[in-house]
């Protein structure tokens, strides 16, 4: 579930290439914990820079409380990794009571790119976006796009106290005023070398500036920002190509971190839109603030997935942001023009995002944990029309979302936590993937988190009505499970495991309200 990275660590005979999640020692892998190594990484993202010990473990382990005495351990597991002593280590200084720092020279370096997109070779016709703004909806909420040069965190809007429909009118108030300066903001100057011919297949982020190439590894064109950037971390995809207004060339979606000051986290993530020839068409940054139970969360809003649709009737950008710190997330859909509509909200971090077509719509479907739930995986399938909803969850709770739409989503699942899940983490089983395929979706979940290469994973298949065909664990789940068994961990073997029987996952729909789903038979209804 993490981003797909395009750089490469390499410190003393070590080196990283979180594209493929190793640590590799002159070649050979270094096992490595999970966390460990999402602590090594983070270490490596921010060389020479102090990192807080809250910092650390919101990055390490974001969707759950922990002691400090875990983030102690897995770095004394680190050390002893990499041949670390314990006091003061040639790799990782500790800083007194606040925090860590990775101290050996670190060489960042590009990946080669593992995937070539099978890009078609452009067209070029240049013609500058005008900004429009369409009317939406009396519930729809309308945000403007930011100026184009949106590098600085956004400063979060005055709005009033919430009444329900006050504070979206309030919204969309300043959306027209922003629209109307925009229309007089000119769109910066690219600093673009002499455009290549080939298509876009990846970036990089140096300094201030997003440097683009082709498939033949040429630099297509840079855009300089105004403040450093980084490739995003926390999200799965940060480039994307799709034809959003319809005119024969692909837009670039990309996701832009612009880091704070040294060493905080996270960075202020952005969504750009570029034409083909590096024209930043819009730029994108929540400002969000959303109220739970009483209490409000606001930003910053951390990226976690980005999907295109090129459905002519809703073309646009789908993204997933999380917050940074806590569980609330959401689900915006940005047009062509950079016009961002709140769609969906969720109560517990959204991880993944996928859309299908069927028989019954269009929908997108977000892959997420529900925090009131246990932290079970979530699964919300929306109409791809439909008005701004929140998440299923009981009146009066902290999971409550105060000024949220009455609107719900069109299903909603539950996948409860394993057993394993259970014994051995602490805290949730997010959904790592989504897979239509076949006339069937396929929803994994990650039972053991951040270990997505051991694939302790759950399996739930739903048919084109998204009715739940099957709810299994992989075949790892249940050697991971006999192990334990025999370590005496666990009281019964596999073949006795009472989750073979019951699957207990629940569904969630407008008529019925929450039930507990039966698995209907392949093909069936
Ligand atoms: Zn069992």
């Amino acid at each position: 579930m993490n981003a797909p990275e395009t750089r490469v660590y390499e410190f003393g005979p070590f080196r990283l290439n979180p594209a493929e999640g190793v640590l590799l020692r002159e070649g050979r892998e270094i096992p490595l914990t999970p966390k460990a190594y999402e602590i090594l990484l983070c270490l490596l993202q921010h060389p020479g820079h102090i990192l807080d010990k809250e910092a650390l473990m919101q990055a390490v382990w974001p969707d759950t409380f922990v002691e400090e005495g875990n983030l102690k351990v897995n770095i004394s597991a680190l050390r002893k990794a990499l041949g670390d002593t314990v006091e003061g280590g040639t790799f990782i200084d500790t800083i007194p009571r606040r925090g860590y720092r990775f101290v050996a020279p670190v060489r960042e370096m590009d990946a080669v790119p593992s995937r070539l997109s099978a890009a078609e070779p452009v067209q070029v016709t240049l013609e500058r976006r005008k900004f429009e703004r369409r009317v939406t909806e009396e519930e729809e909420i309308v945000e403007a796009p930011e100026p184009a040069v949106a590098a600085a965190p956004a400063v979060p809007a005055a709005l009033p106290p919430a009444r329900r429909a006050g504070l979206w009118w309030a919204v969309a108030g300043i959306a027209v005023i922003a629209l109307a300066l925009l229309m007089f903001l000119a769109i910066p100057a690219i600093r673009s070398p002499k455009p290549s011919r080939g298509a876009v297949v990846r970036v990089t982020y140096t300094g201030g500036r997003l440097q683009a190439f082709d498939e033949q590894d040429q630099l297509a064109w840079s855009h300089q920002f105004e403040e450093p950037i980084e490739a995003p971390r926390t999200t799965n995809h940060n480039l994307l190509f799709a034809d959003l207004a319809g005119d024969g060339n692909r837009e670039m979606i990309v996701v832009v971190a612009f880091q704070q000051a040294a060493g905080v986290y996270p960075p202020v993530n952005t969504i750009a839109s570029f034409s083909p020839r590096g024209e930043l068409l819009w730029s994108y940054q929540p400002q969000m603030s959303l109220s739970f139970g009483g209490r409000e969360y606001k930003g910053p809003w951390v990226v976690r997935d980005v999907l295109t649709s090129t459905d002519p009737q809703h073309r646009g950008v789908w993204v997933a942001y999380s917050h940074h710190t806590w569980w609330p997330s959401f689900l915006v859909h940005i047009n062509a023009q950079g016009l961002a509509e709140r769609r969906f909200v969720n109560s517990g971090h959204i991880t993944t995002l996928a859309s299908v077509t069927n028989s019954l719509g269009s929908f997108i479907l977000a892959g997420a944990l529900n925090n009131e739930y246990d932290g079970a995986a979530a699964l919300a399938i929306l109409r791809d029309d439909q008005p701004f909803a929140a998440s299923p969850q009981s009146p009066a709770t902290q999971f409550w979302c105060d000024q949220c739409s009455e609107d719900r989503p069109f299903r909603y699942y539950l996948f409860p936590r394993s057993e394993l899940n259970r014994l051995e983490v602490q805290g949730y089983n997010p959904i790592d993937s989504i897979n239509p395929a076949g006339g069937q979706i396929l929803v994994m979940t990650n039972e053991l988190p951040k270990s997505g290469a051991v694939g302790y994973r759950g399996v739930y298949a739903l048919n084109s009505h998204f009715d739940l065909t099957e709810a299994s664990f992989t075949d790892s789940y249940w050697a991971r499970h006999d192990q334990l068994h025999k370590e005496g961990r666990l009281d019964h073997s596999a073949v006795d495991c009472p989750e073979h029987k019951h699957s207990a996952v629940r569904v969630w729909d407008p008529e019925k309200g929450w039930r507990e789903s039966d698995i209907v038979a392949s093909g069936s209804k």
